[in-house]
């Protein structure tokens, strides 16, 4: 160990020439610090501000959502209005198109899942349809349909829409459209999920069965997911 006190003693005669010296030598490595920092924010910035599937995949359901919703708004321009139907109070739906005369014409569904949609999901969104008397209806998954899926939805007014249709999308998108997609994407904490009944990011737990994602107001809510992002 150095003896400062030591240290300091001797160096009291010359410290009005180190001092300067000092400083300047700080000053230098600050500077270095501040371009390294530099440097990996710019590098990180290039890498995100891309859109792939891979940054699709890696949005929690919520932020994911709001893409679906965005990008359905793209399509249906000035003409309806499309909204996310309230948390908690979903019956299958997660979006909502109006139209001017404030008639629903169209219903959505959007699954942030790393595995394949099957067929009773999209029967469901087609009974939400017919008992609401919707016309059209889409599903936004960041995986991709089976096989039964995509043969239930030939003939109807139902469009799927896997990850890899969603980044063809957002790609032929003008270039102000997909930075403005991306700066919603990933604005704040945007992988951790938000509890659906709480609205409030959840936090990574251990359990019996490897880690989940947790609820902050448990006990009170006892909502997770399944950290493998499977719904
Ligand atoms: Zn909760």
């Amino acid at each position: 160990m150095i003896d400062y006190t030591t240290l300091l003693i001797t160096l009291k005669p010359s410290l009005k020439i180190i001092l300067p010296s000092l400083i300047a030598l700080l000053s230098i490595s600050y500077a270095f610090k501040g371009s390294s920092k530099k440097s990996v924010s710019a590098k990180q910035a290039t890498v995100i501000s891309t859109w792939s599937l891979d940054l699709l995949l890696s949005l929690e359901w919520k932020r994911y959502e709001e893409i679906c919703k965005e990008l359905l708004q793209l399509k249906y321009k000035n003409r309806s209005s499309v909204s996310l139907t309230p948390m908690g109070a979903d019956g299958g739906i997660d979006l909502k198109v109006t139209n001017s005369k404030n008639k629903i014409i169209a219903i959505g569904q959007c699954k942030a899942w790393n595995n394949p949609i099957g067929v009773s999901l999209i029967r469901e969104l087609y009974g939400v349809m017919a008992s609401e008397n919707v016309e059209s209806g889409y599903f936004f998954t960041t995986s991709s349909f089976s096989l039964d899926a995509i043969q239930f939805a030939k003939g109807k007014k139902i469009k799927l829409i896997d990850g890899k249709q969603q980044i063809k999308m957002v790609l032929s998108l003008p270039l102000v459209q997909q930075n403005r997609l991306i700066k919603i994407a990933i604005e704040g904490n945007y992988q951790t999920p938000t509890c659906p009944s709480c609205d409030k990011k959840m936090i990574k737990r251990n359990g019996e069965r490897g880690e989940f994602w947790g609820c902050v107001n448990y006990p009170r809510c006892k909502t997770t997911i399944n950290a493998r992002k499977h719904s």
